[in-house]
């Protein structure tokens, strides 16, 4: 069975990471959706808001799970049976990141490998980041995040 696990902070999800996960549904059995806890950090939305509004957007796809993890990502998929790791680029900025934790992750990670979607370019302006200024600001958010969680992100 393959199953990815596509890890992030999810603060909030955005409509280009809910692209992201429907376009790798055709490529893998599963897809653990993980919101990864970093108690060092600062988060708009408590670990439960988030995990509510994963488990909303993704109510009715079978093969996509929702779940958490604390330390190492590649602990977590060893923990679920999974090989691979979904991630998005945006830019060359991401590309940058990304090259390096998918080096480090594939020699710790037992050949763990990770799976780049390039996203679309409607989506690729579109950050969690972002998002959570125009919510803090009260600012029209619906053109970027998915229309499931807009009444948990604006009340
Ligand atoms: P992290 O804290 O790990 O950066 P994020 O929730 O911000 O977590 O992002 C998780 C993943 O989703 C990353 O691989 C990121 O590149 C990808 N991603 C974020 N926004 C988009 C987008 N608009 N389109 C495609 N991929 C995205």
């Amino acid at each position: 069975m393959k199953i990815a696990v596509f890890p992030g902070s999810f603060d909030p999800i955005t409509k280009g990471h809910v692209d992201l996960v429907n376009r790798a549904i055709p490529l893998f059995d599963k897809i653990i959706v993980a919101v990864g806890v970093n108690s060092q950090k600062k988060y708009l939305f408590s670990l439960e808001q988030r995990l509510e509004m994963l488990e909303n957007v993704f109510a009715n796809d079978d093969t996509v799970h929702v779940g958490q993890f604390e330390g190492l990502t590649v602990n977590y998929c060893k923990e679920q049976g999974a090989r691979y790791l979904l991630r998005g680029l945006r830019n060359a900025s991401d590309f940058d990141y990304e090259k390096t934790i998918s080096q480090l992750n594939h020699i710790i990670g037992d050949e763990l490998e990770t799976v780049f979607l390039i996203s679309k370019p409607e989506y690729s302006h579109i950050s969690s980041t972002i998002v959570r200024e125009i919510i803090k600001g009260k600012g029209k958010v619906e053109s970027f995040i998915p229309i499931e969680i807009l009444n948990q992100v604006t009340k």
